[in-house]
């Protein structure tokens, strides 16, 4: 929220800005909105867009009404990996203290398509292999969120783990934007806290809660309910079970922010019918923390529910609300702030489906996440427009290696898991030992409401290209940034019109930066709350 004092920092903070990074030809918004499915491909995209019918065709992929037209790119998002003083590569989770310095892993079309394995190697013996050929959601939400690259479970530090990143999220509160944060996952998770935590280990997260509810955010919505299970089934944790609080800060502050008094001006909800209130506009409070009744994840958790005609089969949870209502709750509670917004909406369990291999329950999640980004489109053309808001929808990186039928010749699992038992699962997956691969093949469409043909070759992530499409304000700045990939555009282009064009993750750091200063070149250049002395 603006106070005078703020927008005086922030007028000074800007002049910076604008002599390092912005260029004053800069197109500006008011608004930026980064939505994030974790953990999935082109592959996958186009598995969830297939049994929808809808590929090539969700409303973020198409021209929409006013002309406005998307640019869709791939996106790239490795790591750093520590070396020692002679180069070698050190083991994943190598303390940096023992390193002597971070190389890039780096993604090249000639590399990739060279060797199927090529983006997944680690997955085999010898086991321990240090190189880390896939980035994990925290350095990948550092890079969307900071431009900088880290190794892995660094949050918003470098890989040194020393100096402090500054967020996209800082930047626009510190030019006297709203903030906040939205995912289908907890509260605390690697993603949600790149938006503005800081932390040498993602696995921090009850230190991560309290930074975030004591940082300029005023939206923080996301799972990790103690008193809720997987179902949405009530529970009491246990005396001594902190484990139950970490995600939301521990017992002190869930007492806190549920207490009448509240948390640093936060109003707490955990109701559905409250999250629908937001979402409808109701009775709008000015910082908001919600946490939908349920533990982990909003839906790809669940066990045990009745029998129903779902993808995977087996009914959703009644009371928890679904991202998009959490997403059109998020953007009115923000869209108070006359001065713009930035907010992460994340798709988390999306990774969670990837890293179990399981399709139904992995498409259930990405078409939650398409009808969130539908529901944003449509809020942003009914209070917004798209000269002033710019909509990037896109992934951190791919899990679970997902191919189309056919891609490999599996010797001892079968093509797909048999059942649902974990041998199975491992067994479907490639291993080059005795596996043999026959060529790259996209997942197969076998028409709306049915799951297309597809492999699951890992149960990590992978260093596979992902999507990105921008939409709206500043949109053209990403085609600065891009390099080219052939052999992925002969594979995944023809339903998205992609011709193989993509960034590194960094840029859509850059990117938002440049439009967020771009937005302020065009305010009035003397503003009168301006305090030399700060
Ligand atoms: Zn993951």
């Amino acid at each position: 929220m603006t106070t005078t004092l703020r927008k005086g920092a922030a007028a000074l903070a800007l002049s910076i800005v604008l002599a390092s990074q912005a260029s004053a030809a800069d197109p500006g918004a008011k608004n930026v909105i980064l939505m994030i499915a974790d953990g999935i491909g082109f592959n996958g995209w186009l598995a969830a867009d297939y049994y929808q019918g809808l590929a090539g065709r969700q409303p973020y992929q198409i021209t929409r009404p006013d002309g406005t037209v998307p640019v869709v790119l791939g996106q790239a998002h490795w790591s750093l990996n520590l070396v020692d003083a002679e180069g070698a590569l050190l083991a994943s989770g190598t303390s940096a203290a023992l390193a002597a310095g971070a190389v890039e892993q780096g993604y090249d079309p000639g590399t990739r398509w060279a060797r199927f394995e090529s983006t997944f190697r680690n997955d085999f013996p010898p086991v321990g292999l240090p190189y880390t050929s896939y980035t994990d959601s925290a350095a990948a939400g550092t890079a969307l969120h900071t431009g900088v690259k880290t190794t892995n479970a660094g949050i918003n530090m470098d890989w040194t783990g020393t100096i402090r990143l500054r967020t996209i999220a800082e930047i626009a509160i510190d030019q006297g934007r709203s903030a906040g944060t939205v995912s289908s996952v907890q509260a605390s998770h690697a993603t949600p806290a790149s938006v503005i935590a800081h932390n040498v280990s993602r696995d921090n997260y009850q230190t991560i809660f309290n930074e975030m509810v004591s940082s300029g955010l005023t939206v923080i919505m996301g799972t990790g309910h103690p008193f809720y299970d997987d179902s949405g089934r009530p529970i009491k944790p246990e005396a001594d079970d902190a484990q139950a609080f970490r995600f939301l800060g521990g017992r002190e502050t869930v007492a806190a922010l549920r207490s009448d008094a509240g948390l640093n001006g936060f109003t707490f909800i955990d109701h559905k019918a409250a999250f629908e209130a937001l979402a409808a506009g109701k009775r709008l409070p000015a910082k908001v923390v919600g946490v939908p009744r349920v533990r982990s994840t909003l839906q790809a958790s669940r066990m045990g529910l009745a029998d129903a005609d779902t993808t995977s089969g087996m009914a959703f949870i009644d009371g928890v609300p679904d991202l998009a209502t959490m997403s059109r709750g998020a953007l009115n509670v923000l869209n108070q702030d006359p001065d713009g917004f930035f907010v992460m909406i994340e798709g988390g369990a999306v990774d969670w489906m990837g890293h179990a291999n399981h399709m139904p329950r992995f498409i259930e999640e990405q078409v939650d996440f398409n009808a969130a980004v539908a529901a944003v489109v449509e809020w942003v053309e009914a209070n917004s427009n798209w000269n002033e808001t710019l909509l990037i929808v896109t992934a951190d990186h791919e899990t679970g290696g997902i191919w189309g039928a056919d891609t490999f010749r599996n010797g001892t699992g079968g093509s797909v898991a048999a059942d649902r038992s974990d041998e199975a699962v491992a067994a479907a997956r490639f291993d080059p030992a005795d596996d043999t691969f026959n060529r790259f093949v996209a997942v197969q469409d076998r028409g709306a409401g049915n799951i297309p043909a597809h492999q699951w070759a890992s149960g990590n992530h992978t260093n596979e290209l992902v999507p990105l499409w921008a939409l709206g304000a500043g949109n053209g700045l990403f085609v600065q940034y891009a390099r080219t990939d052939l052999e992925a555009a002969k594979l995944w282009g023809r339903p998205y019109g992609w011709k193989g064009g993509f960034v590194d993750n960094t840029a859509v750091f850059q990117v938002m930066n440049r439009v967020f200063a771009g937005k302020l070149v065009a305010a009035p250049a003397a503003d009168p709350a301006l305090t030399p002395a700060r």
